[in-house]
């Protein structure tokens, strides 16, 4: 018989203190709501933190995905390969651009996408590559980005788990990337709703920005109307994905506040690491090479021969009331994926069968050394 009494750990929390609070009230006592100097300035914050000089603060991370697929020339007809152990909105946004999602395998060392397979992928139709850095471990960049550079195509970075990572001493969205960041609540930190766009050039960065609003320009329109400052030109068919000063105060506290999180994210994950690496059961999350993991989230696998069924240990988590997920049934096993694009089981042998084992269990900023006892206590009977 489970206890009903005791509390429900959630897989992620936002960490949200007085600092966000008097932020955001600031904000609505100000008066100016929409996207205005609060979104500039949490920009140049994170633009610091991350180390590049363009960004844009915008409604969501699938906001930024699709911008940046869209400033990357991405159309119709036009294939982009990306890895099915993901969410909805990486795959999603390319078939918004009218372009055929072309799904890869993963590396079973990172679980981010395998840049050999992806190779093997690529045809003259090919216009990008996106890797998702897969639970906060950053994909194999060197490997993408050189295989990019010689097909001339360019590498999107799904950083929607990545704030906070490094790969080679580099964060994750430093300069030269295009990277795609989410604040949604679950993040490592959160806007409610929210996200940033990070891009190489300064020219990409108006497309960006210009493409986020109704394709809206005031300058395209200084050239047939000077000095009449209320007039805007709309020069192509954009999206509402501009961010808001609400939004942007939020994120700035707690940016302020990311090292701080992470410490403890990274003291949650040692603590779980150290009581389960004893037992055979589970594979611990993977960690390769020179790199700092966002630690977003803690992804446990089932070892071969282990004998456990996954779902049904996921639903003793979830009778413990420990909130219990997988990250992720794999995209190209979903209807849509399927009925649009032929897609189907035994197309991604290593995916599909990592995503029978693995499983996802709470990490947060917030959460205690007994949390954890009691996680570890249901895993481990
Ligand atoms: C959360 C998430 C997104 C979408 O983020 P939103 O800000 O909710 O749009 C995209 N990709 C991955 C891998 C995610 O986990």
């Amino acid at each position: 018989m489970t206890d009903q009494s005791l509390p429900f750990l959630a897989i992620g929390e936002p960490d949200i203190t007085e600092k966000e609070i008097d932020a955001v009230v600031a904000i609505l006592r100000k008066g100016w709501l929409t996207r205005g100097e609060e979104c500039l300035q949490f920009e140049r914050e994170f633009a610091a933190k991350v180390s590049t000089p363009h960004t844009l603060a915008v409604s969501s991370c699938t906001a930024a995905l699709h911008l940046a697929l869209l400033i990357h020339n991405v159309g119709p007809g036009d294939e982009v390969i990306l890895p099915s152990l993901t969410f909805a909105s990486t795959g999603h946004t390319v078939v918004h651009c009218g372009a055929n999602p072309v799904f890869a395998e993963i590396d079973p060392e990172t679980y981010c996408i395998d840049p050999a397979h992806a190779e093997s992928l690529i045809t003259a139709k090919t216009k990008a590559i996106v890797a998702v850095h897969y639970a906060g471990h950053p994909a194999d960049l060197n490997a993408l980005m050189g295989l990019c550079k010689s097909k001339g195509i360019p590498l999107i970075e799904d950083a929607a788990h990545a704030l906070g990572a490094s790969y080679d001493g580099e964060m994750i969205g430093c300069e030269g990337s295009t990277a795609c960041f989410s604040f949604y609540t679950n993040k490592n930190i959160t806007t409610a709703e929210g996200g940033m766009l990070t891009v190489p050039t300064e020219d990409l960065l108006a497309r960006a920005e210009r493409l986020g609003l109704h394709g809206m320009d005031r300058d395209a329109w200084k050239r047939f109307a000077d000095g009449k400052k209320w007039r805007y030109s709309i020069e192509e068919f954009g999206f509402k994905y501009n961010a808001n000063d609400l939004l942007a105060a939020l994120g700035r506290a707690q940016l302020s506040r990311l090292d701080e999180m992470q410490a403890k994210r990274k003291q949650v994950w040692d603590w779980y690491n150290e009581r389960l690496s004893r037992h055979g059961q589970f594979v611990l999350p993977p960690h390769q090479g020179s790199i700092e993991h966002a630690r977003h989230l803690y992804v446990l696998r089932l070892n071969e021969g282990s004998g456990a069924d996954r779902d049904a240990l996921v639903d003793r988590l979830r009778e413990n009331r420990i909130g219990v997920t997988v990250h992720y049934d794999p995209l190209h096993l979903h209807p849509a994926y399927r009925e649009r694009f032929g897609t189907k089981n035994g197309m991604l042998p290593v995916t599909e069968d990592l995503a029978q084992k693995i499983f996802s269990v709470p990490i947060h900023s917030k959460m205690t050394e007994g949390e954890v006892d009691r996680v570890v206590g249901v895993l481990l009977p």
